[in-house]
């Protein structure tokens, strides 16, 4: 089936166990949002989705459209139609931004099949029109010297230019402003549709007023703790995250 499915994953880093028996499924086409405190794992479950090799699976299967991804590369990963747009994106310097993404395109295509700059550069340029991205931003290097809020936009612009099929978003509302906020989400909104299933990791509400989910998930202690719909993202904000914390019935995951 076309999805992206989690299957009881444990993961440790340093002896540590982050992830205990964590379960999730994306069907295409729908966005999944997993809400939680800082330090629940969210940011590990992204990394370890996307083929991290500082994190050991202990457990558990991740499965894209039925075939178990653990083991391979990043870049078969990538290949393979995941995207991970991070919470803190990496600066590469001397590397230009239309040049980044046009290798990462390029190395999508068919072997021997050269892309095309024409196209590839109008469909960046309309690309960076949706994210207000000013056209300077091809020649500038990776995400070297850009504010918090472009560095996100420059994300999504790459999320926009790769057309993956499961795209993991890394709290991507953390450091914007409102205007930010709207440009961003407004930007993930267009490229909501039936080929692209959405993992939308988040801290706070606020963004879902922006891209409202399918399904809400709460993630506490390593494991998705309840599920829902978009209103338990309210319910969350209204009573905070204790109110999950003290339903639950292992003291362990109350810390
Ligand atoms: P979240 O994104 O929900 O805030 P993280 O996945 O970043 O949570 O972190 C979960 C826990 O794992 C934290 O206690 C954090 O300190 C620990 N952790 C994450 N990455 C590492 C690492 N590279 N080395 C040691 N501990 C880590
Ligand atoms: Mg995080």
């Amino acid at each position: 089936m076309s999805a992206l499915v989690i299957k009881d994953l444990h993961v440790s880093i340093a002896d540590k166990e982050i992830l205990r028996g964590l379960n999730l499924e994306i069907p295409k086409g729908e966005v999944h949002a997993v809400m939680g405190p800082n330090g629940s794992g969210k940011s590990t479950l992204s990394k370890v989705i996307a083929g991290h090799p500082d994190y050991t699976v202990t457990r558990g299967e991740v499965l894209l459209d039925g075939k178990n991804v653990l083991g391979l590369e990043p870049d078969e990963r990538s290949r393979m139609g995941l995207f991970l747009a991070f919470q803190y994106p990496l600066e590469i310097p001397g590397v230009s931004n239309a040049n980044f993404i046009r290798a990462a395109v390029q190395a999508r295509l068919p072997e021997g099949e050269e892309l095309e700059a024409t196209e590839f550069y109008a469909k960046l340029y309309e690309k960076m029109d949706l994210l207000e991205m000013p056209r300077a931003f091809t020649a500038r290097s990776v995400n070297e010297g850009f504010s918090g809020g472009e560095k996100k936009r420059n994300e999504i612009l790459q999320m926009a230019m790769l057309e993956p099929s499961y795209a993991i978003l890394d709290e991507t509302d953390s450091g914007l402003d409102i205007d930010a906020l709207k440009v961003v989400s407004n930007g993930v909104n267009a490229l909501r549709g039936p080929n692209l299933g959405i993992l939308l990791i988040t801290h706070y509400q606020r963004l879902l007023d922006y891209i409202v989910p399918d399904y809400v998930h709460v993630m506490v202690g390593g494991r998705i703790v309840q599920s829902g719909g978009k209103e338990l993202a309210l319910e969350l904000e209204a009573k905070g995250y204790d109110f999950i914390r003290e339903g639950l019935e292992e003291p362990a995951l109350a810390s």
